[in-house]
């Protein structure tokens, strides 16, 4: 018997509601080909002549459709550019709007025949300094995180040499929240089963 692909999205699949864009809404197709980061969510969706620009909190890309022979149109998101290292966006030619990257333009360069050009560059000018303060949040949290990870790596590599028992990372109880050892089987405090 053949199995049912858990992973394949049912023929109606609609992007969840607050990603309900404007002034233009990306299809719901185009949104299959957008990784999301955690926490990423659209600002701004404008139509292009090839397809569409999108501006989330945290980066700006175009989206268009790849054309093959035979074969249904596959949606892509490139270039991209993070908006961290952005260089102040500019109109080209009165009908491009250009975003690119502020250290290697090279690596992330976007050039987007819009509708309005100008209207696009500002809102998209207004958003960077929020978006840089995302990143820089972002930023802060994973070296707090990665400065644990090494106290906790330190920690089991102080005790190992020392011939003690190795420190067991504690996890939070799903059921009252306490903390309790990895290995454990139930709870301490409440008595759940772990897992
Ligand atoms: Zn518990």
């Amino acid at each position: 018997m053949r199995r049912a692909d858990v992973n394949a999205r049912p023929a109606t699949w609609d992007p969840p509601p607050e990603q309900r864009t404007a002034p233009d809404q990306l299809p719901a197709e185009a949104w299959r080909a957008v990784d999301l980061f955690e926490g990423e969510f659209a600002r701004r969706c404008w139509r292009t002549a090839r397809g569409y620009l999108l501006l989330t909190n945290l980066r700006c890309m175009m989206l268009w459709q790849h054309h093959e022979l035979f074969r249904s149109l596959n949606w892509e998101a490139s270039p991209q550019v993070l908006l961290y290292n952005v260089q102040p966006p500019h109109v080209l030619l009165g009908r491009f709007v250009e975003v690119q990257a502020a250290y290697d333009p090279a690596e992330g360069s976007i050039r987007a025949a819009v509708a309005d050009p100008n209207a696009v560059a500002e809102e998209i000018a207004a958003e960077v300094p929020r978006a840089r303060a995302e990143w820089d949040r972002r930023r802060t949290q994973a070296l707090a995180e990665l400065a644990a990870h090494r106290a906790r790596r330190d920690q089991i590599a102080a005790a190992l040499a020392a011939g003690r028992p190795v420190p067991i990372p504690r996890v939070p109880c799903k059921y009252c929240g306490n903390l309790m050892p990895i290995t454990a089987r139930t709870c301490p405090t409440c008595g759940a089963p772990a897992g």
